[in-house]
């Protein structure tokens, strides 16, 4: 599932193709998509100069000059593919954007999952979303208010999209391991201290995380780049501990029980 990385690695290369071009067709190519891109929506769009592109979270906004706005969520396996009209189509495409100028943007997303959305001017109303982690905005106080109300351990706690935006399963795991917390420690017992290092190491494996992986093409990355994640049986690559295997909430979460404390 692509990640927060990986997302904003695709808003920005969306943003540097599409920015204040004309959207000439929109093509839903899949019946999936279709259920929430009718006819009547890419017909709306058509005409209408692509204004901006933003990203909340793992979510790519669209925004069209007329204030209609285009969301994305890449869900399982969706990307964008670059072309020129008349290129050959890429592999996997579901939805295509075409411009007066020739641009093709292609959602490609082998499992189908992903979804394109349009809102009328005025209509778009996103869930509540906490502070993106790259930003001044993930402050410690607030991040250690934050946690202070939560019941239950810290992991599921960091997939909640209210906490922070856009820290997914995997980078969960590896911030936890990075800032030696475990991943049951309840969250609303961490000190400040450890919240700060939880904080920074959020942004750390953020950070050095590659932008670019071939998820949609060749299945997930593999295992060798992570500290923990997926490691389960093997050795810990700080102490002399054993990487563990834990089921919370119906996610895999993978750890050192022996350098991360509770
Ligand atoms: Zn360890």
């Amino acid at each position: 599932m692509p990640e927060l990385p990986e997302v904003e690695f695709a808003a920005t290369r969306l943003r540097e193709a599409v920015t204040g071009r004309v959207i000439a067709r929109i093509e839903v190519l899949h019946p999936s998509p279709r259920r929430h891109l009718p006819l009547a929506a890419c017909r709306a769009a058509a005409g209408l100069v692509i204004a901006r592109v933003e990203r909340r979270a793992k979510i790519q906004l669209i925004h069209l000059a007329d204030g209609s706005v285009l969301e994305v969520h890449f869900r399982m396996t969706g990307d964008w593919a670059f072309s020129r009209i008349g290129d050959p189509p890429p592999r996997f495409e579901r939805v295509r954007i075409e411009t007066t100028d020739g641009v093709c943007v292609s959602l490609v997303d082998s499992r189908a999952f992903g979804l394109v959305r349009r809102h009328a001017p005025g209509a778009l109303v996103l869930p509540p979303i906490g502070p993106e982690p790259l930003t001044d905005a993930f402050a410690v106080a607030a991040f250690h208010t934050a946690l202070a109300r939560r019941r239950g351990p810290i992991k599921p706690a960091l997939l909640d999209q209210k906490l922070v935006a856009g820290v997914g399963n995997i980078y969960a795991s590896e911030a936890l391991w990075e800032a030696r917390i475990s991943p049951t420690a309840p969250a609303n017992a961490l000190s400040r201290a450890r919240v700060e290092r939880l904080r920074d190491a959020i942004r750390l494996v953020l950070e050095r995380a590659p932008r670019e992986r071939y998820y949609a093409r060749d299945g997930e990355p593999g295992d060798d780049e992570w500290r923990v994640y997926g490691r389960d049986g093997a050795g810990c690559r700080r102490c002399t501990g054993t990487v563990t295997r834990l089921a919370q909430a119906g996610r895999s979460t993978f750890y050192c029980g022996r350098c991360q404390r509770r």
